[in-house]
């Protein structure tokens, strides 16, 4: 099969830029339920020339910090505020809406023209068109920010089912492409992916936190949105996310079965971190149900999975991170420097330990490569499962069903979710014995927060 790339293919069979959609049937606006019923109309949705793919692309990806998006949250949230942090995003997403449109092309034609793939590269180019008209001006008015929080809107709800259309698109695609190139394309793919989405939705959130009474609108006084800016908990607590994602993992195993396994948490299940739920909800589901598996079809149920919470000595010694002690942006350029150097971020490791007679060494090589499972054939389709994408889910942990296992994505999204922070996710194995699995979280530093 020819390598011929997807630019270069004939007129009649290349999915255009001006890819025209059909209206959408679900609003995005409804099921995020922001604002009023009745929205400002948008503007139509501009058509996209090659040469403005190219351009966008050719430009510099901005690698996102949870200081980035804390700084424009501060509360009470002013208008002003609401404005930059709609301008920030709009500075964004576009440059990485092109080059995820730049990469999608540069596969193999056959990949490309595959139904699940054509498919997504078609929400990127819609997604971009929808951006464009708010490129050339900079959001100054109340309305304006509202249009441009539906587009928002629209960008995460289009986007949703990006992960299962891959995983299939690929899986069907797996004679014209190398696991290699696949493995290649996945990961950067899909981790641009969580900064852009989390960049939408962290709009999305402001808005509603500026829009108390609004029907999706969070009340000032409320308890939960306490210590929350936007998608971000200053002072997340992962022994909480832990047993909530437990409860969930239990009940699919059980499912599965028929036993499950119990959870210890022990170490400094008081430590806490800056942090998005949603990611740390996703990482920890995905580790919990390998160690459920391995620890049940190792006939081991018995044996307690074990969760160790270590806190480094900055996490434990200071005082919360809260929203109100994050220091506003001195400069547009020191918006999103890299939180890398500061000594003082506060890291927590979580050790999950089973006993499900670990992985043998033929295939530890593999465990990263998405794609890779060792559950069985008929559930490894079954792409429909819950938990397949941090931020897909709403509520909760996972979907309305979900299986064990049997994508092959778990570890190296995990890892994606782990990392994109600058954490990390480490397997040690004790063939025949069980598992011990390391991840590693940074919250903020306290380069951005408030000393005098
Ligand atoms: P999936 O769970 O869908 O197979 P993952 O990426 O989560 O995909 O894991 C890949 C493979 O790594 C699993 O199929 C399993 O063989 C192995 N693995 C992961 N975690 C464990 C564990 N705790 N114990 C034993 N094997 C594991
Ligand atoms: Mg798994």
């Amino acid at each position: 099969m020819s390598r011929q790339s997807f630019t270069s293919c004939t007129p009649s069979i290349r999915l255009p830029g001006t890819l025209s959609f059909p209206s959408r049937t679900f609003s995005a606006c409804a099921r995020l339920r922001i604002g009023s019923p009745a929205w400002p109309k948008q503007p139509a949705a501009a058509t996209i020339s090659d040469n403005q793919i190219a351009t966008l692309a050719a430009k510099p990806l901005h690698s996102l910090t949870l200081a980035d998006l804390v700084r424009h949250g501060n509360p009470p949230l002013s208008t002003e505020a609401l404005f930059s942090s709609a301008n920030f995003t709009l500075s964004l997403l576009p440059i990485r809406l092109a080059h995820r449109i730049q990469a999608l092309r540069n596969l193999p034609f056959i990949v490309v023209s595959n139904p699940h793939i054509a498919r997504i590269y078609g929400n990127y180019v819609h997604s971009l068109s929808t951006l464009l008209p708010y490129q050339e001006r900079r959001i100054t008015t109340l309305e304006d920010e509202s249009r441009f929080t539906e587009v928002m809107a629209d960008l995460v709800q289009t986007h949703s089912n990006t992960i299962p259309g891959l995983a299939r698109g690929f899986m069907e695609c797996r004679k014209y492409i190398s696991p290699a190139e696949v493995t290649k394309f996945l990961d950067e793919h899909l981790r641009t992916r969580i900064g852009t989405r989390l960049i939408a939705e962290q709009h999305i959130a402001l808005h509603l936190s500026s829009h108390p009474h609004s029907p999706g609108g969070v009340s000032p006084t409320s308890n939960v949105s306490s210590t929350h800016v936007g998608v971000i908990d200053t002072a997340l607590r992962p022994a909480e996310i832990i047993r909530h994602c437990e409860t969930f993992v239990s009940e699919i195993c059980e499912l599965k079965y028929g036993v499950r396994p119990t959870v210890i948490i022990n170490g400094q299940p008081d430590a806490q971190l800056a942090q998005v739920p949603t990611h740390l909800e996703y990482i920890i589901t995905e580790l919990l149900k390998n160690a459920f598996r391995a620890t049940v079809e190792h006939g081991q149920e018995r044996e307690p999975i074990e969760v160790t919470i270590a806190a480094s000595p900055s996490t434990t010694g200071s005082p919360p991170v809260t929203a109100e002690s994050i220091k506003p942006p001195q400069s547009p350029e020191s918006a999103g420097s890299p939180l890398t150097s500061d000594e003082s971020i506060p890291c927590v490791t979580i050790r999950i330990r089973d006993r499900g007679g670990g992985i043998s060494p033929d295939i530890l090589p593999n465990i990263w490569a998405y794609s890779f499972t060792t559950f069985g054939e008929d559930e490894a389709m079954d792409v429909s499962n819950g938990n397949l994408d941090a931020l897909n889910t709403i509520s909760g942990a996972g979907g309305d069903s979900s299986s064990l296992a049997g994508l092959g994505y778990g570890l190296p999204l995990g890892r994606a979710y782990a990392e994109h922070f600058g954490g990390g996710i480490t397997i040690q194995s004790m063939w025949g014995w069980g598992t011990d699995v390391y991840l590693n979280l940074r919250g903020l530093g306290k380069n951005i927060l408030v000393t005098d």
